[in-house]
């Protein structure tokens, strides 16, 4: 039987790696949250060889990276929670939240007991105030994950722009005083 036929959504197609070493468990968890989120998700890869940590759930085909389109990131990620709690997977996977891939996205692993983490390589979010690495491993809250979720750039060039203003103003000032 190909667990391909049984799917909604995805097909052998998508970056899977080598369709035929994911785990169909896993593939069927996708195709529900295709389901559940009404929103597409884009497969970046899963079943690898190498190219992961060394542990890595990947070279077992039980992990995925993805992302959702359309959604706000920080909605995806309240949604891609409320999915694993309403399908009871919630204690039973990894899922690591990466705000500062090109398109910000998640990995989705079945390793077997709960962790969840926030990977965040260059410091985007929060005007690079979050370092680079792996935080609130294992013990992130929801309060947590949505600290690290990334802001709107324009908001961004506001506040540089504000800033920048405010020292012109100060310089001005203090040259006034001391003339
Ligand atoms: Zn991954």
């Amino acid at each position: 039987m190909d667990i391909f036929m049984e799917l909604k959504h995805f097909t052998r197609n998508e970056a899977w790696g080598d369709p035929d070493k994911v785990n169909g468990a896993l593939l069927m968890v996708m195709d529900a949250l295709r389901t559940h989120l009404d929103q597409g998700i884009v497969i970046h890869n899963a079943y690898a060889q190498s190219g992961h940590s060394p542990k890595s759930y990947h070279y077992k085909g039980d992990a995925v990276d993805f992302h959702v389109t359309e959604l706000p990131f920080a909605e995806a990620v309240t949604k891609v929670l409320a999915f694993l709690k309403d399908f009871g997977l919630e204690a039973h996977v990894g899922l690591g939240i990466y705000p500062d891939w090109h398109t910000p996205g998640f990995h989705l692993d079945l390793r077997g007991s709960k962790t969840r983490w926030v990977r965040v390589a260059g410091g985007v979010p929060l005007w690079g105030r979050v370092s680079p690495g792996v935080h609130c491993y294992q013990s992130c809250s929801l309060g947590d994950l949505m600290s690290y979720m990334p802001h709107d750039p324009k908001i961004d060039v506001l506040f540089y722009l504000m800033s920048i203003t405010l020292l012109v103003l100060m310089l001005h000032l203090f040259l006034l005083n001391i003339g």
